[in-house]
């Protein structure tokens, strides 16, 4: 007889911390990426507290919609330490004394020159059928329970003992059972514009997917000054699983165009970097509002010396005058918040340095200081040099660092978009 095979996942995180601000389960995230890799689809995560009902309750629900349910922690020796109680009356096995834990945990002790606590033998009571995970890190050892056509796992909850036990041990034994089937992931990143924009353009993309085989799933993602769309799917080889993706992707290229930044995992600044490069260009930077963030994310670029001459920071119009000659009549007519401030910020320092493109960003983060005409969040940006210059007002919104984050965003967002032009 041949086990049924394993598509989908529940976790069930056990552990009332973990409902406490001061706790935050990140052992789900480790399993539905290992689980992933193996093309396991995790359709619910929960955090439990250590509540015998209510984890029943969970374990019921799991038992019903998925072929795996992956339990976390609460296996060690105290009352609260429910994981092995609930899981025997789920599945209707009496829990049994295993002779070989119980041994196993007084030599762990032992070695420790220490007498094993009474209390620790509970975690030697197994429900009957449960085969043994080894647990090289700590006591509680993890647990295998075929059940129906479905499979629990009970894990310790110490991501120090947790993971190994992943790697080690259950992962070989779910690849036997997933059909070898591959998933692969791709993010697309849009860069300036609206989720809803990018949503009209891609939906009959995704009515033409939904026809292939194997078929490709898409998710939308809104960060700060960037749509993601995270593409998967899943095929018996890895390479029909790219090649689906391959194909996705140039689809989503096709009806977005240069808003698409990045398909490879290429960050904006990154994707900045490699056009300056190819170009042989230098950049000099001038900034305000955003205090330095666009050249220190341009610095986070390995190699950046190689396109970025210099960057300054001008926060107060004596100094957008003195660092950079922005002319003293400019800021009275037009006031520091201006495009044609940006643009003489972005011609100025790209003067003080080699720089064939200049950058000038200045605005009002906020919370203070905005008026009527120019409220909080509105910046320009401007981008001067060899390709020709202009330069655009935004009006953000949030609050300071929101603000500051999207002004990079788009700075660098032109930067690129002006990169591209051809000539
Ligand atoms: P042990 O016998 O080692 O205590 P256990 O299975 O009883 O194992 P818990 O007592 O539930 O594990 O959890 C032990 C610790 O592991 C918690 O205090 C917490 O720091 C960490 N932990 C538990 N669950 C998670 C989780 N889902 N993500 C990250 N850390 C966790
Ligand atoms: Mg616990």
């Amino acid at each position: 007889m041949s086990a049924a095979r394993i598509d989908t996942a529940v976790i069930i995180a056990v552990g009332s911390e973990l409902l406490t601000p001061h706790r935050v389960d990140t052992n789900s995230l480790f399993l539905t990426g290992r689980l992933n890799e193996l093309a396991i689809e995790v359709h619910r995560k929960v955090v439990v507290g250590d509540d015998r009902d209510r984890l029943a309750q969970e374990l019921d629900r799991g038992l019903a919609d998925a072929d795996l349910v992956v339990l976390i922690g609460g296996l060690g020796p105290t009352d609260d330490d429910l994981t092995r109680d609930a899981l025997a009356a789920a599945v209707g096995a009496p829990l049994v004394e295993r002779r070989e834990i119980v041994e196993s945990i007084r030599e762990r002790f032992a070695a420790r020159r220490l007498a094993m606590p009474e209390i620790n033998r509970r975690q030697a009571l197994v429900p009957r059928g449960a085969e043994i995970l080894a647990n090289p890190r700590g006591t509680a050892p993890g647990l295998w329970l075929a059940w129906q056509d479905r499979v629990v796992v009970a894990l310790p909850g110490p991501p120090r003992e947790l993971e190994p036990m992943v790697d080690g041990l259950v992962r070989a034994r779910l690849a036997a059972r997933v059909a070898g089937h591959r998933l692969a992931r791709r993010i697309v990143v849009v860069g300036g514009r609206a989720e809803s924009y990018v949503e009209e353009r891609v939906q009959p993309v995704y009515a033409r997917w939904r026809e292939r085989t194997p078929v490709v799933a898409a998710t939308i993602l809104a960060g700060p000054g960037q749509i993601e769309l995270h593409l998967s799917t899943r095929a018996p080889e890895p390479p029909e699983a790219e090649a689906a993706l391959d194909l996705a992707v140039a689809d989503v290229e096709a009806a977005l165009g240069r808003d698409v930044y990045s398909t490879a995992g290429e960050s904006l600044e990154q994707v900045v970097g490699e056009r300056l490069r190819q170009r042989e260009w230098r950049l000099a930077v001038a900034e305000s509002c955003t205090g330095g963030l666009v050249a220190s994310r341009l610095t986070d670029v390995p190699g950046s010396s190689a396109f970025l001459d210099l960057a300054v920071v001008a926060y107060a119009n004596t100094a957008k005058t003195d660092q950079l000659g922005v002319a003293p009549a400019l800021l009275e007519t037009h006031g520091a918040v201006s495009e044609p401030v940006a643009l003489a910020m972005a011609s100025g320092v790209a003067a003080r340095a080699t720089a064939q493109v200049g950058l000038g960003v200045t605005g009002i983060a906020g919370p203070s200081g905005g008026t009527e005409a120019k409220p909080v969040g509105t910046v320009c940006i401007a981008v001067t040099g060899q390709a020709g210059e202009r330069a655009r007002t935004f009006a953000f919104r949030g609050e300071r660092t929101f603000v500051k984050r999207q002004a990079s965003q788009a700075a660098l967002d032109m930067l690129r978009r002006m990169l591209d032009d051809r000539g």
